[in-house]
This record gives structure tokens, sequence and C-alpha cells, in this order.
């Protein structure tokens, strides 16, 4: 008697980034390959205008990674030596990196029930010598922006968003990267859009930082090619950003499958007392979220993580279990009691569009057996 196959459902399958759309893939390298167009040609300019379209902006421009996108968002906002930025804690160590290697400081807080920075804590936080606010609009949701502005307008400071997590991803009609003066956006493979490789954008709100940004990821060079400052090479691939403008053509249709695979979660776990979901997507017209991670709040977190491991489910304990601020070599002392409650209770379900409604069906039954 051979055994059933027992069900599995990882927590992310890399390979099936690839092999689900193999011959497209191998047709856009033969192209771009057989005209020798690897650095800085047309497919990337095609690919930035055609970004810029869905975010509604004028101005996004490729860049190695969002975390260098992050570092070259700040410096050309203006951020440096002296400077404190606040964000919050609640978010993957890139963006407080990417604050520290600006040479400016990084100020953590705290988080608010939604899991996003808490803009009263970063009323709290605000010093003689804080010049920016970086919210990370984590997990797919667009933070409060509406606080945030004012806080931001009242004490003069500016906003850079990480919205690595957000492509497509909304607040009152605005997408997640077009609010502050410039903003970073991940296409790391598991990211709502995701390349094969690395891959970042930052969005620019002015001609001024748009300017310094083409600088930044170029050298230093201006549109005529003389060097005018000191820059960086942070320049997306044009074979990832030629991947990249054939996967755009179908974010629209993955995004709506996130929504689909979060609302099946709801349906199938908004009883369960022992867990916090995150908002359902037709909970909030504010918001028009894109669940690039399903982050739950769960009781006995390591031991469902465990149970599930066992039914052949795949979890996450996201970024090593630890907020920023608990990675005690990094030097930011800070006492953030939400966000280390969080980070004690937080446990990623799969979420990603090759996700079948049998696997959400297979991983919500093992939730509800777990706390039965
Ligand atoms: C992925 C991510 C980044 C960094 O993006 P990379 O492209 O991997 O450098 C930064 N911030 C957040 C919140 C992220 O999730």
């Amino acid at each position: 008697m051979t055994p059933a196959a027992v069900p599995t459902v990882p927590f992310f399958d890399y390979r099936k980034l690839f092999t689900q759309e193999e011959a497209e893939l191998v047709a856009i390298f033969r192209d771009v390959g057989r005209r020798g167009a690897f650095i800085l040609q047309n497919d990337l300019a095609r690919f930035e205008a055609n970004l810029g379209h869905f975010l509604g902006a004028d101005r996004v421009l490729g860049v190695a990674n969002g975390t260098d996108g992050l570092l070259i968002a700040l410096r050309a906002a203006g951020i440096g030596a002296g400077d404190e930025v606040i964000f919050s804690s609640h978010t993957m160590v890139a963006t407080a990196a990417a604050i520290h290697f600006a040479g400016a400081a990084p100020v953590a807080v705290d988080c608010g029930p939604d899991h996003l920075i808490d803009p009263e804590a970063v009323t709290a936080a605000i010093t003689p010598r804080t010049r920016a606010i970086l919210p990370t609009q984590l997990n797919g949701r667009v933070a409060d922006m509406d606080a945030l502005a004012r806080i931001a307008q009242r004490r003069g400071l500016t906003i850079v968003e990480d919205a690595a997590q957000a492509l497509g991803a909304s607040f009152k009609g605005r997408k997640a990267g077009t609010f502050g003066s410039a903003a970073a956006i991940s296409f790391f493979p598991a990211k709502v859009l995701g390349c094969l490789g690395d891959g970042g954008a930052v969005v620019a709100r002015n001609n001024v930082v748009f300017e310094r940004i083409c600088q930044l990821r170029d050298h230093g060079k201006s549109a005529d090619g003389e060097i005018v400052s000191w820059g960086l090479n942070s320049r997306l691939d044009n074979l990832q950003a030629a991947i990249l403008d054939y996967r755009l053509g179908s974010l629209e249709r993955s995004i709506d499958r996130r929504r689909a695979i979060a609302r099946r979660y709801r349906s199938a776990l908004g009883e369960v007392g022992e867990i916090v979901l995150p908002p359902g997507p037709d909970q909030d017209p504010d918001h028009f979220d894109v669940y690039q991670n399903y982050e739950i709040e769960a009781e006995r977190r390591d031991d469902l993580r465990e149970f599930l491991r066992a039914r052949g489910v795949g979890t996450l304990v996201a970024w090593g279990g630890k907020a920023v601020h608990q990675w005690e070599r990094l030097g930011l002392t800070a006492s953030l009691p939400a966000t280390e409650r969080l980070m004690a209770r937080s446990l990623m379900l799969p979420m990603n569009p090759g996700l079948s409604d049998g696997d959400v069906d297979y991983v919500a039954a093992g939730v509800r057996g777990f706390y039965r």
C-alpha cells in the first residue's frame, strides 16, 4: 500500500518564481542578451516609466536593491550627519541600516495595534536634531499618513517612506511611495513584485530630489555625463528591469489574488479567539492593502508553529524573531513594549499568489486544529 500523499504548503517556493513562466523569462533573457543591453538601457527606462504610471508618480528610478534605495532616498532628501531619523523598530534591519549609512542616527519607536509606526510615539521621540520620519509601510499596508503628515508639517520634518513591502497599497486613494520627499521599493524575489535577484526603485517628490537620486545611483553623473557629486554604483540591472516590466503587466491580478487569500483566511480563522488577524481587505475604505505578508498574532506562537510544521505547513518568524532595537550590538537602546509583545506573538502564515484555495484551507484547518 502506498501511503497517501501528505499535503505540504511551503512558506514560499522560490523555484516557482522561475518555473511558472520559464518560457517567457528565457525569451526575455535571450532578447536582452542578443541586444547586449545590460546597463542603463531602454528596458530600464521603459520599466521606470511604466512603474511611475502605475504609482501615479512622475519620477521613478531603478536602483540595485531596496536597501540602497532607502539610503539614496535619505541622502537625496538631504539627510546626513548630525540628523536623527525616527523609524518603527517593527521593520527589517535594512530600514535602520540605511539611516545609519546615510550618516544619521536611527531613533527606534513603537508600533501601534496596526503593527505600523505609532504617530504618538513619533511625536514623543522628536528632539531638536530630528530631521525626518521614516515610516515602513509594512506587510503591504500604509501607515496613517494623515497623522504623520500633520506631525511633519507642524515640526518641520521630512518624510521618507520605506515602501519596500507596499507596492500597490494605498491610503485614501494615494499609493505607497508617493507621500514623502522620497521613497524606496524593493523587488527582492519574494516581494509583491519580485525579480530574479536583487532590485529596487526610488520615487522622488520633486526635480531636485530626482536629480540627486540620478547622480547617487550612477557615480555622481549629471545628465550630460559630467561628474558633479560623489555617487555610488547602484543601478537596477537592465535584465532585471525587463523581467520586472513583464511582470508589472500582471501585478494587479497578483494583488487581487493576495487579497482573495486574505479574505479566505479571515473567513476560516475569524472566530479563533487565540489569534489576531490582519485587517480584512474590505474592512476600511481608507486602506487598500496588498498583503505582502500575512502577519498574525498568536498565543503559544512557537507551539503553533511546530504543530503546523509537523503537518507540512511552513511559517515564518520574521527577522530572526527580533525587532531592530532588540539586536543589542546595533546599540539602539530603547524600551518599546508594544513592539516587544508583538515580536513574541508574531507569525507569518503562507501568503503568495501561488497558493491555491486548497492550500489556504489546509493552513487554516491546521491553525484551527491546534487551538481546538
Ligand atoms: C525587503 C525590505 C527592505 C530591503 O529591500 P532589499 O531589496 O532586500 O534591499 C527594506 N525594508 C523592508 C521593510 C523590507 O521588507
